[in-house]
């Protein structure tokens, strides 16, 4: 004998049925077959919701039912192209009682649990009537036996209690007889002792199967669902997660008692003290090795086994200070949640026992607070104890595995990880078995713990980044075919998993959370939502992803006053934007510090000579130990174009035009020659080397003729500069006379910092630097007369875009 149980979605469509008679067909040639099958999915919730719309006085009870009725026709339908006559009366009939036990609800504005459970009921009876009858139809030796007449159960109504002797021996004494090859039996509805119909609790057509495997002592009993097994986490939360090959009785257990839905958790009782191994295998792939329950075969070496998760928690805290050290406080208040029927689901407390705190179904927590409150009533009188707290929108995250207890630094790893990710924990509890490990979290985060767990645990080895790229002009597209082309590259060889899952211009913006297509960004942007600043950090946020990282890729700083937010958010920000690190001191400090509480980190690389690796050189001198005494740079790329090619052949004003138009200046030309870019990258790496300065403290004496100062537009800028040839060229005629050069140079010494054209004679190292180019000499304790030299392109949109891909690297190496 074989007993095989098919979930909701397995009999949840023709197709799928379908499937089924055909699984059910093969294996009936070998052997005898049980077959244990759910409502048609949904079927469960949708009868509820008629009811309790029956109870309120809401006739749209009426479409509900009308709908039960119509998924029911199609299917039957579809099945059966000819000779449905009985199936359709059969139906027709059920569904009159339904509609009468409806109209009863409505009439009497009440759903008891008793009447819950008959009208439940109806799920599973049309489904296994309509399944045996469609095989008998094709030929097959089936029938159809309501299990309500083999299993007994208490009358706890809802989640009945199976008296397993009666039980058992009525299933032994009915397949002793039954000549059928294929018996198809009603998961999850019984009957009561006193003959009212019971249910054995939600997703109880499993618990249902494992009866009937238990009675039947088969060699093993057959979950057949919608994915492939148990998983390492919920599949439908966690892209990664991937069938667990064996597991033994007590994981399973524990997982699914923790949310693991694919099995329903007293399943496994009956069929533990038989050994009975539990098979859970996939109705659409049939072919999947699925997943084996047992005590054997099981896998020592992996520690942590799976993790779930329970939605919809909510948090009951009893405290205060006249619970110390006075014992019966704890008795008193579970006997209270055992009379009102309220599950504990998780429990903590502290060591000073100055308070207890307990998981539960949000649905109890009035209930349960109610009568807590009453049960505490003299001692919240006199002030020993408060008033019960309940805080709802919460889940419970567990990891499971037997063989965590011998594993140290497992809590450790997992606490740190979600710390990392800003996801706070509201109570943890570890049973001293040690096969349980969990936390209470809010709801909105448990997607990012699942993925930041699964990923810690089950992926160690590659790390997803999140990447969020606002800007994708000249520099920003750059990094994006940058990025597409690196992809594999990272994957395979620094094990990052670099995923682009949001992108936005001045116009549009576009979000994909399982990563966005590079190779048809520019038209998915095209077809994005319109973009706005808050809307672009609004969904980042949402999205809640591990290891989020924000790209500032524009010169705005609008963009840069939204870097807190990010930060707060623990989402890291990296930026070639140098608004933020240039801006007033208390907020470049505030930034600072949010990266630090907030564990995101802050890169900035790019706001100093493009690509060159000047900020984290300065950062690792700092870091080791190393003072900084003095700064000499030539740090404008653009400056060094202009005055590379400003010579008595050329004119000023041309020259400045052609670096505008070749992309070496900023949009606006005067932020570049006024020296303003300049004074902000030397602030910046004073700042960097631990000094506290803002951009007045720098001394800028400018080169600009009194008409190119006070130009109020570029194009007024660039009259001035026809008009005032004659002063740029004695700049140039000034310096050819001493066989100079004039460069564009930054200093930073003892605490000051200045910014200016200088005319540098011949063997000086800027002397001879060319095109766009860009240096830094750092004087330090350790290099005190021959500085420590950065030298290379400091401007340039491939340079820029792969700095920022530095800094988002250096963000997952973190
Ligand atoms: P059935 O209707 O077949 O009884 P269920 O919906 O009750 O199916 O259970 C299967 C579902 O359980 C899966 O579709 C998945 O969403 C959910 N699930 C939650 N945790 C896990 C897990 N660890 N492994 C597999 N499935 C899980
Ligand atoms: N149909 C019932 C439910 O939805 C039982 C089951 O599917 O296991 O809870
Ligand atoms: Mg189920």
């Amino acid at each position: 004998m074989k007993v095989l149980k098919f979930g909701g979605t397995s009999v949840g469509s023709s197709n799928n049925i379908n499937n089924v008679i055909n699984i059910l067909e093969t294996y009936s040639k070998s052997s005898k077959v049980a077959c244990i099958v759910s409502a048609v999915g949904g079927i469960t919730d949708k009868l509820l919701l008629a009811g309790n719309q029956a109870k309120n006085k809401d006739k749209s009870f009426v479409n509900t039912f009308n709908s039960v009725k119509d998924i029911h026709i199609d299917i039957i339908k579809e099945l059966n192209t000819s000779q449905s006559d009985t199936i359709l009366s059969y139906l027709d009939e059920k569904l009159n009682a339904l509609k009468n036990l409806l109209d009863g609800i409505y009439l009497i504005n009440e759903l008891s649990p008793k009447t819950s459970d008959k009208l439940v009921s109806f799920g599973e009876l049309l489904s296994s009537f309509i399944i045996a009858e469609t095989m008998k139809n094709r030929g097959l030796s089936a029938e159809r036996k309501n299990s309500q007449q083999l299993i007994v159960t208490n009358s706890n109504f809802t989640k009945a209690e199976v008296n397993y002797n009666l039980t058992y021996s009525n299933i032994q004494g009915y397949f002793k007889s039954a000549n059928q090859q294929i018996t198809i039996l009603p998961g999850f509805i019984s009957k009561s002792d006193t003959g009212e119909i019971t249910t054995l609790g939600r997703g109880g057509s499993d618990f249902t199967a494992a009866i009937v495997a238990a009675a039947l002592k088969v060699e093993q009993l057959e979950i057949w669902t919608d994915v492939s097994g148990m998983y390492t986490t919920n599949p439908k939360m966690v892209k990664q997660a991937y069938p667990i090959k064996n597991i033994s009785y007590q994981e399973a257990m524990e997982l699914s008692h923790f949310g693991a839905k694919v099995l329903y958790p007293p399943t496994v009782q009956p069929v533990l003290d038989l050994n009975i191994p539990i098979h859970i295998k996939n109705t659409n792939a049939p072919n999947d090795s699925g997943t084996i329950i047992s005590n054997q075969n099981i896998n020592n070496n992996t520690t942590v086994k799976g993790i779930s998760n329970i939605g919809n928690i909510a948090l009951l805290t009893l405290e205060g200070s006249g619970m110390i050290g006075i014992p019966g406080f704890s008795k008193r208040l579970f006997e209270t949640l055992a009379q009102e029927k309220v599950n504990v689901i998780l429990i903590t407390q502290a060591s000073s026992e100055h308070s207890i705190c307990i998981g539960i179904d949000t649905n109890d927590a009035e209930r349960a607070k109610t009568a807590v409150d009453k049960t505490f009533e003299n001692e919240i009188a006199l002030h020993k104890i408060d008033p019960i707290v309940v805080e709802t929108g919460l889940s419970i995250i567990a990891l499971v595995g037997d063989n965590m207890k011998n594993h140290q630094g497992i809590s450790g790893k997992m606490f740190s990880s979600l710390g990392k990710n800003n996801i706070n924990i509201r109570a943890i509890a570890q049973g001293a078995s040690e096969k349980n490990i969990s936390a209470v979290i809010a709801y909105k985060d448990v997607k990012k713990a699942l993925n930041t767990l699964h990923e810690q645990f089950f992926e160690a080895k590659t790390k997803q980044l999140n990447v969020f790229i606002t800007g994708v002009g000249n520099v920003g597209e750059r990094l994006v075919e940058q990025i597409k082309q690196q992809k594999i590259f990272l994957k395979e060889n620094l094990k990052i998993n670099l995923r682009v899952i949001g992108l936005s211009n001045s116009r549009k913006m576009v979000f994909n959370e399982d990563g966005i297509d590079l190779n048809d960004w520019k038209n998915q942007l095209f077809n994005g939502e319109q973009a706005t600043l808050s809307g672009f950090f609004q969904q980042v946020k949402d999205l809640n992803l591990r290891n989020s990282i924000f790209v500032d890729v524009t010169a705005n700083s609008d963009v840069a006053n939204l870097y807190a937010n990010y930060l707060r958010e623990s989402i890291g920000v990296v930026a070639c934007n140098k608004i933020a690190c240039s801006s007033d001191l208390d907020n470049y400090k505030l930034l600072k510090r949010l990266s630090l509480k907030y564990n995101a980190p802050f890169l900035f690389e790019t706001n100093v000579g493009a690509g060159l690796p000047v900020i984290d050189t300065l950062n690792n001198l700092v870091a080791s130990g190393d003072k900084i005494t003095s700064i000499q740079a030539v740090l404008s790329g653009s400056l060094n174009f202009v005055f590379n090619n400003f010579n008595d052949n050329t004119k000023f004003h041309d020259v400045v035009k052609q670096a505008q138009e070749e992309g070496y200046t900023e949009p606006d030309p005067r932020i570049d020659l006024s020296g303003v870019d300049v004074a902000r990258k030397i602030l910046i790496l004073a700042r960097e080397s631990g000094v506290e300065m803002n951009l007045e403290d720098i001394s800028n004496e400018s080169f600009l003729s009194e008409a190119g100062i006070k130009s109020d537009t570029v194009d007024d800028f660039f009259q001035s500069l026809i008009t005032d040839e004659v002063h740029y060229q004695n700049l140039y005629a000034s310096a050819k006379a001493k066989n100079c050069q004039l460069k564009y140079v930054a200093q930073f010494n003892n605490g000051k910092a200045s910014v200016g054209l200088q005319e540098i004679p011949e063997g000086h190292p800027f002397y001879n630097l060319e095109g766009k180019d860009n240096i830094v000499m750092f004087y330090t304790q350790r290099y005190p007369e021959q500085p420590m030299i950065i030298k290379g392109a400091g401007a340039g949109a491939d340079v820029t875009a792969s700095g920022l891909f530095a800094d988002i690297i250096r963000v997952g190496n973190n």
